[in-house]
């Protein structure tokens, strides 16, 4: 028997896992990829450690899990573990749960196994073939529409498609990462009446967004039931989708975001899985009064029971000089995934509804999660009004976009009494100077 902690959860050997507030306890079990002497290397997060399951499988602790478990620990990406049934994935979580769990029989085997986290050097979690990021928060759509489009905020097929672009996944990094300020087409002060510019983007944002990692996928000409979504969702992570929005807003038109976007999309180097979610899953936050309800095969009662994650979100920006002052980051907003106005296993529905095929590892982000409060707006295009309402930091400094120097960082978490806490770790991304814009030659 192995005592409950604090927040009801079941205890780890290792001391750091158990600690109140932890982002990864033993009901975690997150997946990621760190660099290590021998190549990228497949880790689980335990505590303030990594447990590396090459290591794991080379010491035998995953003696009779099927070969097919033992290839995906040996890989260098999380893909093959994504392409494994269900039932593997979940084997693997079992035992490792067995082996890191209080009363363990061999604990003192997998201390060598583990290294700190903040001594390693975390890589993408995947190999991501595609990258689809949506527009699920209607609150997100509406605030930016008024912004972009003040005669018709939000258009007409708003409440029936789950709106998206296809993103590019070689701009994906893992954090904590520097990304550089991109140049692009701007429009200058005079707006369209003048040609405009090529510089280093002023409007630089960034946009708090939770990702999927695809597991199992399908092939090329066949849909995925909205009823069996579930099971083509691996994991999520956290999702910092940079936007520069005077090139998107020069561009966008007619044909959707390019590259006021692709610039640059920072992850969390760690993936919680759909299993760890669990017990977090709860009803979507039913639509307002006269909305129109969803299309047939975007309902389904197990989507409208259990389709919602109640998931805290929140982002935080501290610019160069509030760390040198010795500044606490300032948290920009606090939101929660059940703002959304479609749920993670419509948008991958509705993804492959065309036939489109889904593979193990793409990745689709929720859109900038924002909420109906005015602290729960997840990008500074709407905090500041498109710049007209500046903000105010602690230190006397004031933004409308991002600078040079400015820190942005992720945080999320799903709490639930009885249950316990499981969190993301940090999602952290730094502003470096533009390069030299492109001259003539
Ligand atoms: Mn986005």
């Amino acid at each position: 028997m192995n005592a409950p902690g604090a927040g009801g959860q079941e205890l780890s050997w290792l001391p750091s896992a158990n600690l109140p507030g932890a982002d990864f306890p033993l009901a975690n079990l997150p997946y990621g990829v760190f660099a290590s002497s021998v190549g990228p290397t497949l880790g689980v997060a335990l505590g303030d450690r990594i447990l590396s399951l090459r290591a794991a499988l080379a010491g035998g602790e995953f003696a009779g899990l099927p070969e097919a478990v033992h290839a995906a620990c040996a890989a260098p990406a999380l893909n093959p573990l994504m392409a494994l049934p269900a039932s593997l994935r979940r084997g693997l979580r079992q035992r490792l749960h067995g082996i890191c769990v209080a009363g363990a029989p061999h604990p003192e085997r997998l201390e060598s196994m583990l290294a700190p986290q903040q001594d390693t050097r975390m890589l993408l979690p995947a190999d991501v073939g595609d990258y689809t990021d949506f527009y699920a928060s209607c609150d997100h759509a509406a605030n930016v529409g008024r912004l972009f489009r003040p005669d018709h905020p939000l258009l007409p097929n708003y409440k029936y498609v789950p709106v998206g672009y296809h993103g590019r996944s070689s701009s994906l990094g893992a954090a904590p990462e520097v990304i550089r300020r991109p140049c692009g087409q701007r429009l200058g002060p005079k707006g369209e009446s003048e040609p405009p510019e090529f510089g280093p983007s002023r409007q630089l944002d960034y946009e708090l967004e939770v990702g999927v990692l695809v597991a199992g996928g399908n092939p090329r000409g066949t849909s995925i039931p909205l009823a069996a979504a579930e099971e083509h969702i691996f994991g999520l992570c956290l999702l910092n989708d940079w936007s520069a929005r005077d090139i998107q807003r020069w561009e966008y038109q007619p044909l959707g975001p390019f590259l006021g976007k692709n610039f640059a999309t920072t992850l969390s180097p760690w993936v919680v899985t759909a299993e760890a979610l669990a017990p977090f899953r709860c009803p979507p936050r039913p639509r307002p009064p006269g909305d129109p309800a969803p299309l047939a095969y975007l309902d389904h009662p197990g989507d409208r029971a259990h389709g919602g994650l109640d998931m805290t979100v929140e982002a935080y920006l501290a610019t160069a000089a509030m760390r040198e002052q010795g500044f606490a980051p300032l948290r920009l907003s606090r939101t929660n995934l059940l703002v959304l106005y479609w749920t993670l296993a419509q948008m991958l529905t509705h993804h492959a509804s065309n036939g489109c095929p889904l593979r193990p590892g793409d990745l689709l982000g929720t859109g900038t999660v924002s909420g109906p409060g005015p602290d729960e707006r997840g990008c500074l295009l709407e905090i500041t009004q498109a710049g007209r309402q500046p903000l105010t930091l602690p230190n006397g400094e004031s933004r409308k976009f991002l600078e040079d120097g400015d820190e942005i960082s992720f945080r999320a978490w799903c709490e639930r009494p009885g249950v316990g806490r499981i969190g993301w770790g940090e999602c952290r991304g730094t502003i470096l100077p533009a390069a030299q814009p492109l001259q003539p030659a």
